[in-house]
């Protein structure tokens, strides 16, 4: 291309004049006092060594430490299951980690015995670096009822209160990573949207379980809600 088509383009574009080429950076996302981090379930349940360890499940954690300092506001989510859990195998006879069953709500997958509350398992991750956190939200506390969400519990009708303070402080997008992207992510993606937030998923934070599809079924459920996809290096660092 000629320098001057160059420059034809790049006025077309509004780069031109004062803003040079430090426009480029300015494409990025500038996280302000409107957007949220949510950090879902980067606990010892979900990282590796324990008891319900996702592939690659550590390599969040150094991605959301440099994002951290990016963000006005964030919000850390906590899977904090009852001893008995609705949704752990072993409260039924005969049904073995990863098969479904019903329950009043509709399909439970059966997970093995994890983040149970209080138990070292269900600590936050140690390795996680985000001091400038104003609220831990815990989900999954109902004994029969599970919560893949931030925002509701899977009967999708039970808040948990997340909806509530965001909105009363202001906050109008939130850009959510974690563990694990095809459950607690999307689903808390997702209802993000559906209470009126703008909801992005930051891909490389997140680690997804994939059990059978499911990973590429919940991009494209999140798609279909208008969740959008972007990349820790979409976002303007501190
Ligand atoms: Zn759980």
């Amino acid at each position: 291309m000629h320098r001057r088509t160059l420059v034809k383009s790049a006025a077309a574009l509004g780069l031109a004049g004062g803003l040079g080429f430090n426009a480029f950076a300015a494409g990025k996302i500038k996280p302000g006092a409107k957007a949220a981090l949510i950090v879902v379930d980067v606990q010892n349940c979900f990282l590796d060594g324990g008891t319900l360890a996702v592939k690659g499940g550590n390599e969040v954690i150094p991605v959301i430490n440099a994002l951290a300092p990016a963000f006005e506001n964030i919000v850390v989510t906590q899977d904090w299951h009852t001893a008995g859990h609705a949704s752990f195998a072993s409260t039924y006879s005969g049904k073995k980690p990863f098969e479904t069953t019903k329950l009043s709500y509709g399909t439970q997958v059966l997970w093995p015995d994890h983040c149970v509350q209080g138990t070292d398992d269900a600590a936050l991750g140690k390795e996680l670096k985000v001091p400038t956190a104003q609220l831990v939200i815990r989900k999954g506390f109902h004994k029969d009822m599970d919560s893949y969400s931030a925002f509701e519990e899977a009967d999708h009708k039970t808040a948990t209160g997340l909806a509530g303070y965001l909105k009363a402080r202001g906050i109008k997008t939130v850009y959510v990573t974690g563990l694990a992207t095809d459950f607690c992510v999307a689903w808390t993606a997702m209802d993000a949207r559906k209470a009126g937030f703008d909801a992005y998923v930051i891909e490389d934070a997140t680690r997804g379980i994939d059990l059978n599809g499911s990973l590429a079924a919940a991009w494209k459920q999140m798609a279909a809600k208008g969740v959008k996809r972007i990349q820790s290096a979409d976002i303007q660092a501190a």
